[in-house]
């Protein structure tokens, strides 16, 4: 039988099975703080447990790692991996430098079922969820890279990860078991200790998913990939939309502001000649009117494969959110130089988009 990856148990759930066979509880708290906090990724170099535990966790679990294919670095700091995965399939991760810390997007799922027209990610079709060990590593791997970085300056904060945005390839809400235990292991104060108000979950609008996530009423922050102020022109970018239409989803944002008491961020691309005009800036000023959040401007980033275009009048649509009073934000771009944007550099490496890397 394949072993586990260690890197698949929250705290809890390791809590519970060094219990059920005999151990204390407590040697979770120190295989915890050695994984993530003192980077020991070997059983047998955890001095401080007991030689039958030792024995007992090489032969139940696997302390395994992403095989990194490859590491890109662009002119801005920003860091894209490529991994393969132990099925053969590639996933991406990105490290963006920010002046708060060090941020990481992750993905969730190899490939997306959501078939945005406007994403490169619906371009892979071989689609499974992640596993959460596979979400953990990619914070594990960064961590890695930054302390060999900042290998003179260890206690530079810059040395480690501090912020995640669950925002690489795929919905998180269409994974959200293992996404959600890998937001529990990566939170976890024995650990990496990233707070939940470092972390921020992306969805395209599944609503019965962000009533359960108001429901957990945590402090984990959660955008909306909005990216139109009507059903007409969501439709056309985004087919949950038919599933979920905007005022369906409108609720469910209300409803979570409301149980949680936390801000909401609406995610909104801007595409030449599709939602950036003055009157989709209206629109969208009436549509997010009263509730508490912001709208995240972001250029939209041209995916070979399609015939969308990066606005031109993103400042103007931006001074028509501002004169209405909407809190609005223009997201700065990473990457640009090594295809940053979702899906891009694995579609790339697949050979699905024309470019060579
Ligand atoms: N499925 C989740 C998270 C992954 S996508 C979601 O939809 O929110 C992360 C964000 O990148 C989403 O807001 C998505 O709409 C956006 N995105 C996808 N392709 C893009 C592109 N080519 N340029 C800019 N943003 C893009």
């Amino acid at each position: 039988m394949k072993k586990n990856s260690i890197f698949n148990y929250t705290l809890e759930n390791l809590e519970i099975f060094l219990e059920k066979n005999n151990f204390k509880k407590f040697s979770a708290k120190q295989i915890f703080n050695w994984l993530y906090v003192k980077n020991i990724l070997d059983f047998d170099l955890m001095t401080n447990l007991s030689k039958e535990l030792k024995t007992f966790l090489k032969e139940n679990f696997e302390i395994n790692e992403l095989n990194l294919l490859v590491s890109e670095e662009s002119n801005d700091g920003t860091i894209k991996l490529l991994f393969m995965l132990d099925d053969k399939k590639t996933i991406e991760t990105v490290l963006m430098p920010q002046k708060y810390g060090q941020s990481v997007c992750v993905t969730t799922q190899v490939g997306c079922k959501m078939s945005c027209t406007f994403c490169a990610s619906g371009l892979i079709k071989t689609e499974r969820n992640l596993e959460t060990y596979e979400m953990v590593l990619q914070i594990l791997t960064i961590n890695k890279i930054l302390k060999d970085k900042y290998i003179d300056d260890p206690d530079n904060p810059k040395a480690r990860v501090s912020h995640i945005v669950v925002m690489g390839i795929g919905e998180p809400f269409d994974n959200f078991k293992n996404v959600w235990d890998f937001v529990n292991i990566v939170n976890n104060g024995n650990g990496y200790k990233i707070g939940a108000r470092h972390i921020t979950i992306s969805t395209c609008g599944v609503v019965p998913k962000i009533i359960d996530f108001a429901n957990l009423n945590s402090q984990v922050n959660l955008a909306i990939s909005l990216h139109a102020p009507n059903n007409e022109i969501r439709n056309k970018l985004m087919p949950i939309n038919k599933a979920y239409p905007i005022e369906k989803l409108i609720d469910a944002v209300k409803y979570y502001v409301n149980k949680t008491n936390r801000r909401i961020t609406f995610e909104y691309i801007l595409i030449e000649g599709i939602n950036d005009s003055e009157q989709n800036a209206i629109e969208l000023a009436k549509l997010v009117k009263g509730i508490n959040g912001y709208v995240n401007l972001i250029p939209y980033n041209e995916v070979e494969e399609n015939p969308f275009k990066r606005s031109t009048k993103i400042s103007q649509f931006f001074q028509v959110l501002k004169k209405l009073n909407v809190n609005a934000i223009l997201r700065k771009e990473f990457g640009i130089d090594i295809n940053a944007a979702c899906g891009q550099l694995r579609a790339k490496r697949e050979g699905i988009l024309k470019n060579e890397i």
